[in-house]
């Protein structure tokens, strides 16, 4: 018996794309099921996050049309992460493997099979990752690119090039169910539940029609986002920086007193100089050692899981 296959679309205001998104959808579902690839039980779960156009009716009335469409209605807009969270936790009761994608065909729905046939040779996650940004304008792929290079300098480890075009098998969910954060990054999240992984390359889109709903003040809060939830290093550069601030005014004052051995002074300067830099030096430092432990502190509150266990052998359990 072949597994169950669940795609979960977030929607938001995706009335013009849904008709041919169900559409293309649907033909690559039939023709899994028709070559014993995936379950009869499969499904499309489209989660609408609080669209204010019609696209919730068009997701009932597909349902009502076809069974292999399901629907999960939020009760607003809770944005894109908690959309697709939302609708994991959902296809986790009753898939065995299940698999994000965008409501606006960017993501090539042909990658489905290559993904369906990692996640069979083993692997519990397989990362979509994009083999390049031609069709992306300069500006986005500058900035795209730039901010997976901050995000990893910064310490969130992310996959290069992936956004959130996964498979991932139901037991990688519930591992994923475990991660209780609020601040929500899926990105930076999967790569932490563990198992065996793979990448499957693909060339991304266009948008099809409608425009995107991820304008460049979204995009800059996302990566905000993506930094503070996976990463207290920022903390530490403000530790660093004290120190190595409160080390020139050491050197500053060695250099004065070699100085003023020579004879060269000018009066009062020196003094003044030096506690403006031991004192800067000072502060900054405190407020890093202060940080530090707020950082220890909010990682805390996260409560993640410690550990994720694949298997036990012993006959007693
Ligand atoms: N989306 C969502 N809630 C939001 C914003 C976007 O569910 O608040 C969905 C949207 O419907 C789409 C996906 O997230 O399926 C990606 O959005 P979009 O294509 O606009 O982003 P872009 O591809 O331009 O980065
Ligand atoms: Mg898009």
């Amino acid at each position: 018996m072949a597994d169950i296959l669940y795609i979960v679309v977030p929607c938001y205001n995706e009335e013009e794309v849904l008709p041919e998104t169900s559409r293309q959808l649907k033909k690559k579902m039939t023709d899994l099921i028709r070559a014993g690839k995936i379950s009869e039980r499969s499904r499309v779960l489209f989660v609408n996050d609080g669209s204010r156009d019609r696209t919730w009716e068009l997701i009932s009335e597909l349902h009502e049309q076809d069974s292999i469409f399901s629907g999960v209605d939020l009760t607003r807009n809770r944005g894109h992460q908690n959309a697709l969270l939302a609708g994991l936790m959902t296809a986790k009761k009753s898939c065995d493997m299940a698999i994000s994608m965008d409501a606006d065909l960017q993501d090539d729905v042909d990658a489905v099979d290559r993904m369906v046939e990692e996640y069979y040779s083993g692997c519990d996650i397989v990362y979509g990752v994009r083999s390049s940004r031609k069709k992306d304008s300069f500006f986005k792929r500058f900035t795209a690119e730039s901010f997976y290079r901050v995000m990893n300098f910064l310490g969130a480890e992310t996959v290069f090039n992936h956004a959130d075009y996964r498979l991932m098998s139901r037991r990688a969910l519930e591992g994923l169910s475990e991660f209780r954060e609020v601040n929500l990054f899926l990105r930076g999240i999967v790569p932490m539940i563990g198992y065996r992984t793979g990448t499957v390359e693909y060339e991304r889109g266009e948008r099809f029609a409608g425009e995107s709903k991820y304008p460049l003040k979204k995009m800059l809060s996302f990566a905000m986002e993506g930094i503070t939830s996976l990463s207290t290093k920022p903390i530490r550069y403000i530790t660093i920086l004290g120190f190595l601030i409160f080390l020139v005014s050491i050197i500053m004052l060695i250099t004065f007193i070699a100085q003023w051995a020579m004879g060269i002074t000018v009066a009062g300067w020196a003094s003044v100089i030096c506690s403006v830099w031991a004192i800067g030096g000072l502060i900054l430092l405190s407020l890093g050692v202060i940080g530090e432990y707020i950082g220890k502190i909010y990682l805390e509150t996260k409560s993640r899981p410690r550990f994720l266990i694949r298997e036990v052998l012993d006959d007693e359990i």
